[in-house]
């Protein structure tokens, strides 16, 4: 028996369909800790309603997550899960980071205001509290020199290491990543994947990574999953997947990737 720990995500047979459709069939993921798992698929194919499922933005129609060991929205008593109110809901969900493909930074506030803005709202930190995580952050992702600055004033990859800041500082015990880096000028990309590479190297961070770009998750992915139509294809080692995939489908999605 594994302790609650050992697995910040465990998702068990996530099933989503939106109308007549079925857009996640029976979806297994598990993520030990400190591991970062890659989730490559064509559009469509429903890694974004995943990553949604995990944090209970999607409710799934049936399967389970467990977060940290314990049922994402729900409460369970006795045999019965009752889902969470909106309140509960916001606490659990700051076990899981989240940085999406769009920012979504508040305008009106400087990028330190933007990260002290949920650990005060939500965790009730202090002013002083907060401002000090968010500082420690802000050169932990390289913008030291930013902190004053609005987000109209950052480049798209100093505003999306600031999402990533503001999503650790709620302390998460993992972050999900949904395509990152794809709506980002081709030279700013590397300045985004280098601190998610240094989160998963200094900091040991549990992560899971929507993405298209191959080189990342062949150099700093423990474990890269490949899905379509809503199932989980095949998953393995970066090498295994990637060099040598065992389905057609694979090897058709990285075929068209990498032209
Ligand atoms: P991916 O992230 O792999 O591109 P998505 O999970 O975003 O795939 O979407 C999978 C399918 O579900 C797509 O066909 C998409 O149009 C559909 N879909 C996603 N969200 C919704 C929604 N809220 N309502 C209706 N259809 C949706
Ligand atoms: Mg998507």
């Amino acid at each position: 028996m594994t302790t609650s720990s050992d697995h910040p995500i465990r998702a068990r047979g996530i099933r989503k369909s939106f109308g007549s459709l079925e857009v996640l069939k029976g979806v297994d993921v598990d993520l030990t800790k400190g591991e970062v798992l890659c989730i490559l698929g064509p559009s469509g194919s429903g890694k974004s309603t995943l990553l949604r499922c995990m944090n209970h933005l999607e409710r799934p129609d049936a399967g389970l997550v467990l977060v940290n060991g314990t049922p994402m929205g729900y409460r369970q008593i006795g045999s019965r899960f009752h889902e969470l109110g909106e309140r509960e809901l916001q606490k659990q969900r700051a076990a899981i980071g989240m940085v999406f493909q769009r920012f979504n930074l508040f305008p009106h506030l400087t990028a330190r205001e933007n990260i002290m803005e949920a650990p005060r709202r939500v965790l009730g930190l202090s002013r002083n509290d907060a401002q000090e995580r968010a500082d420690r952050l802000l050169v932990q992702v390289g913008l030291a020199d930013k902190a004053d600055a609005f987000p109209g004033a950052l480049s798209g990859g100093q505003q999306q290491r600031v999402a990533i800041a503001r999503a650790l500082a709620m302390e998460p015990s993992v972050l999900l990543f949904d395509e990152p880096t794809s709506a980002l000028d081709p030279e700013l990309v590397g300045e985004v994947l280098e601190v998610m590479r240094s989160l998963a190297d200094s900091s040991a961070m549990s992560m899971i990574v929507v993405t298209h770009e191959i080189g990342f998750a062949r150099g700093v992915a423990n474990r890269v999953m490949f899905m379509d139509g809503g199932v989980v294809v095949e998953q393995g080692r970066p090498r295994d997947v990637l060099e040598n995939p065992s389905q057609e489908r694979t090897r058709t999605f990285l075929r068209r990737t990498l032209v």
